[in-house]
């Protein structure tokens, strides 16, 4: 039984390639078997009916097999034919070429999901988690679910909400990551903790982001962040060997956030491109080039960064240019630039770099003949966001980088907290559980740009794939930090008082992590967006063009729900 994938009429003998969730196999009529009110019928077969077919399983006649597909040694020779069920002609090609617009896949999803790719992409996706709950429970793991409904938390994004019937004017929300439950329960003493854990987001979607995602979400008691990585590290090394039959090498790099940001310019750096930023502060800084030297004598707020690109030196003016406009409008006033030649330089600001600077400039940045140096001068942070926007992009337009080719690593020490101009307060990088460095907790409230946080990250090929920290579990820190954004205790208190409460009986140590499924499948897998990897995705202004959500309520429920709309 299955779906007729297409239908061959070869004058006389009819083949019907039969699909199912296991692959397609060949079905013949041929006529000098079949009676003729059963060859009419197969004739009639549309694309996508479902069909019922008895017959013997056999190998094709010599000649006649294909290499292509699975089963394309045999065939079936029908004995009978029924159709179980119509098909309308469907809107577009049920075949991996076929090119529909997304709109009209997602409109028919039941029809996008018998694609092979995406079919695939969702048999992956239950392997992926298939192993992480038989690694983790072998770790000793609990699999624990926590609430859909909760109490409106907001941890950075907005939340949505359920307004309560039996409550009217209160409202749930709808979590936005497990995190406070989860960490309730190591109060509770499930020192290990994991969930394949559904996250809800009211954001402005951005790209490749989706309203509902899922998480593998880890929590864990009387850790350091080395017993997290190694819980993370062990779950994709099983997923590896599961779906990919393939060791995974771990465990995986490390750096420091300033370190990620001084040599790639990224909290999420791809290790494949192969060059990465140069600070070259003090050696350009003794040039003749007065922007160097200004940015020298600012250091270390400001610095002078190189970009070594090797074989780009062949880049013309335009293409040249084109870097240039894209370090202006992440913010930068310029980008300075020389080509090597030989052992010189040509072009761009060549003239300022001779002699003993010139020599320094090649031998730090191992440039040769061929590179083309970017350079950014200014403040420190900008030239390293702008350098390292350069390096994405030039590292993918120029270079062959192989997308099977996984290069895991771990970011730590980033910092507690960032400074929000446009509210001119201070927020939490992460979030607001996050754990300072030991040595950076006298420093919270009375200079909280200088404060390290136990906060680490996973990223893979230019792609976050995770975010977790070690947490705060003293009500004393938890409530510094909580001033420090400028929450009033009120605040604190009717917001969070439940954690803080807990916090009072005995809360242990406890850190975890929370790792992004969807973007795994699409790594590990590959696929154009997140919406691959999830059944029924919602577009990028959060509705499912399939069943037509978000959508009216009756009037009586409403009323019933004692809410009113406002247009
Ligand atoms: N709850 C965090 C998040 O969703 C992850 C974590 O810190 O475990 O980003």
């Amino acid at each position: 039984m299955g779906w007729a994938h297409r239908v061959r009429d070869h004058g006389g003998v009819l083949f019907l390639d039969l699909r199912d969730r296991y692959g397609i196999t060949q079905v013949v009529f041929r006529p000098e078997k079949a009676a003729p009110p059963m060859l009419e019928k197969a004739r009639s077969i549309g694309s996508e009916y479902v069909v019922l077919v008895e017959g013997q399983a056999k190998a094709r006649p010599p000649g006649s097999e294909n290499a292509e597909l699975l089963t394309g040694a045999m065939e079936v020779e029908a004995d009978s034919v029924a159709i179980l069920n119509v098909s309308r002609t469907p809107p577009f090609p049920l075949d991996d070429e076929g090119k529909a617009s997304e709109d009209l896949r997602l409109r028919y999803r039941y029809l996008d999901l018998r694609r092979e790719s995406l079919k695939n992409s969702m048999i992956f996706r239950h392997e992926m988690t298939r192993s992480v709950r038989e690694y983790l429970s072998e770790q000793g793991f609990l699999e624990i679910e926590t609430p859909l409904l909760v109490k409106p938390t907001p941890e950075g994004a907005r939340d949505y909400v359920v307004p309560s019937r039996l409550h009217p004017g209160k409202f749930y929300a709808l979590p936005q990551s497990p995190q406070l439950y989860k960490q309730i329960l190591m109060v509770a003493g499930f020192d290990r903790y994991f969930q394949i854990a559904r996250c809800l987001r009211d954001e402005d979607l951005r790209a490749d982001r989706q309203p509902e995602f899922t998480q593998i979400d880890l929590e864990m008691t009387f850790v350091v962040e080395d017993d997290v990585f190694e819980a993370v590290e062990g779950t994709l090394a099983s997923i590896f060997r599961r779906t990919m039959g393939l060791p995974l090498p771990v465990p995986f790099p490390r750096i420091t956030y300033d370190e990620a940001m001084g040599r790639f310019g990224s909290d999420k750096p791809d290790l494949r491109i192969p060059f990465e930023i140069r600070d070259l502060t003090d050696v350009l800084g003794e040039s003749g080039f007065e922007i160097f030297r200004a940015a020298k004598a600012g250091a270390p707020k400001t610095a002078t960064l190189v970009l070594p690109v090797p074989g780009l030196a062949t880049a013309s003016r335009r293409e040249i240019d084109a870097f240039e406009a894209a370090a202006k409008q992440a913010g930068a006033g310029g980008l300075a630039w020389a080509r090597v030649k030989g052992e010189g330089l040509d072009g761009g600001v060549a003239k300022h770099v001779t002699g003993a600077v010139l020599a320094k400039l090649l031998e730090t940045t191992g440039a040769k003949d061929g590179f083309l140096l970017l350079i950014a001068s200014g403040p420190r942070a900008l030239a390293q966001r702008v350098l390292g926007l350069l390096r994405t992009q030039i590292g993918n337009a120029n270079f062959t980088l192989d997308d099977k080719d996984f290069r895991f690593v771990w970011v730590h020490k980033f910092p507690l907290f960032e400074y929000l101009e446009e509210r001119k307060a201070w927020g939490p990088a992460h979030h607001i559980f996050t754990m300072p460095l030991e040595e950076d907790l006298p420093y919270i409230e009375s200079d909280p740009g200088r404060v390290r946080a136990q906060l680490y990250d996973l990223a893979a090929n230019g792609s976050e794939l995770a975010s977790g920290s070690i947490r705060i579990h003293r009500k004393d820190i938890q409530e510094s930090v909580m001033r420090t954004i400028g929450m009033t205790a009120e605040e604190a208190n009717t917001k969070f008082g439940f954690l803080l409460e807990a916090f009072e009986y005995g809360a242990p140590p406890h850190g975890g992590i929370a790792l992004g499924l969807d973007r795994l499948v699409i790594l590990f897998h590959g696929g154009d967006s997140i919406r691959d990897a999830i059944a029924f995705p919602k577009t990028a202004s959060a509705t499912s063009l399939m069943d037509g959500a978000p959508a009216l309520i009756d009037p009586a429920d409403l009323k019933e729900l004692k809410i009113r709309i406002d247009r």
